[in-house]
């Protein structure tokens, strides 16, 4: 199902599918309904008046973010989700807010939904006072739910804890105050999540330890990171200068410059930084001709990194004539599963020729020719598969091309 789109004070407003499921369930929690068939229709006006409560409460919230945003001249979008709204924009860098405007951004939201629930209860007391409430149960409903959910949402949303708007603006205060903000904002986050545990533990609500798991979590995974980039600079930015020094031609520097990239590769859990040296790490050794020590380099990579394609297939080339039979499988096996190339699977079925197994051989070799990368007159005529091709399997795995073929 795609998002619903509106247009509310000419902000483009998304509504995903699952934002109903909120506003129904919360709609069912307000109204008492029992969890059947049979007490959901008998209660659809309730759920229905609290359900659009819902949608009415957290859209100005979001409005309140979106107003304050416009006013310093950008364009945001709005998103209601499953799990309330997110208020978005597009910032150039030149044009990021400071720590004030992202505080009075954060502080609007809970900010509207505060003067709008606080607005609800003086109407509602001073037309009550004077007698002109009318007596609609529904209407009293639908005020009542307004008023808890837009000072509830408010004030659970000001919540010292990422990435709820009380995060935020403690982030953005400590950064006004020349601090380093998020760092500030992490640790108050951790702090409010044990608040919640220990919450959760004397209510036995399972609500509170939800939130200080999926938001506590978030927060120590991130101190976790920026800790470990502090402890890790030194040693990277030393290593940048050394590869540098190592390619002017300080070759001296080399075997050193290969046992740190090996322990700084081990250690380090900074993907980025990781694939860095491993690559560079990878360059020093090929150039050093120590092939089986770049595979190393190269098996070290961290997932998704690639190093360049020239360099990938150089280290493919020179371990298919120095390198270790393990290490050739093994960077073989990498490539292809990184680039797909059907060529490094020939050069997997290679280095299994080397180490003796030729069923493994076979198989890679058959992927080879699927892939294109070679075919069965080319490989009769490769010495390095002639073990294969006097084998009994040669004849299997002929077939099994003729079966490709067809
Ligand atoms: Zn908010």
């Amino acid at each position: 199902m795609k998002p619903l789109q509106l247009n509310v004070l000419n902000f483009p407003v998304y509504i995903a599918p699952t934002f109903w499921l909120l506003a129904g369930v919360i709609g069912m929690l307000y109204s008492n309904t029992p969890m059947t068939g049979a007490g959901i229709s008998a209660n659809l006006g309730p759920i229905f008046i609290y359900g659009v409560a819902v949608f009415l409460s957290i859209l100005v919230h979001e409005l309140g973010h979106a107003l304050a945003w416009r006013r310093y001249g950008h364009a945001p979008q709005i998103l209601l989700h499953g799990m309330g709204g997110r208020t978005s924009v597009q910032v150039a860098r030149d044009r990021m807010p400071g720590p004030k405007q992202r505080l009075v951004v954060t502080l609007a939201g809970p900010g509207f939904g505060l003067a709008l629930g606080l607005s609800i209860v003086g109407l509602t007391q001073g037309l009550s006072m004077m007698g002109l409430w009318p007596d609609m149960p529904l209407l009293s409903d639908f005020a009542m739910a307004m008023i808890w959910i837009n000072i509830g949402w408010s004030i659970f949303n000001m919540v010292p804890l990422l990435p709820l708007d009380g995060g935020h603006a403690v982030e953005a205060a400590v950064s006004w105050a020349g601090k380093d903000g998020r760092k500030v904002a992490l640790w108050v986050s951790v702090l409010s999540a044990a608040g919640f545990l220990a919450l959760a533990a004397t209510s036995g609500d399972l609500f509170f330890a939800l939130i200080a798991f999926m938001f506590g979590g978030q927060s120590v995974r991130e101190l976790a990171t920026s800790y470990q980039a502090t402890r890790d600079k030194p040693l990277f930015q030393e290593l940048q200068r050394d590869f540098e020094l190592i390619r002017l031609g300080d070759a001296q520097k080399a075997d050193a410059f290969r046992a740190a990239a090996r322990d700084f590769t081990s250690r380090s859990s900074l993907p980025q930084w990781t694939a860095t040296i491993a690559v560079m790490w990878m360059d020093v050794a090929m150039n050093q001709g120590e092939v089986d020590d770049a595979a190393e380099a190269f098996l070290r990579l961290p997932q998704g990194a690639n190093p360049p394609e020239a360099m990938l297939r150089r280290l493919l080339a020179d371990l298919r004539s120095d390198g270790s039979p393990d290490a050739y499988a093994k960077a073989a096996d990498r490539a292809h599963a990184l680039t797909g190339d059907a060529r490094y699977t020939l050069d997997g079925a290679r280095a299994h020729m080397r180490t003796g197994e030729l069923a493994e051989a076979a198989g890679l070799l058959l992927e080879a020719i699927e892939g294109g990368a070679t075919n069965l007159w080319q490989v009769e005529h490769d010495e390095e598969f002639e073990p294969l091709v006097s084998s009994d399997v040669w004849e299997e795995l002929k077939a099994e091309v003729r079966d490709m073929a067809r």
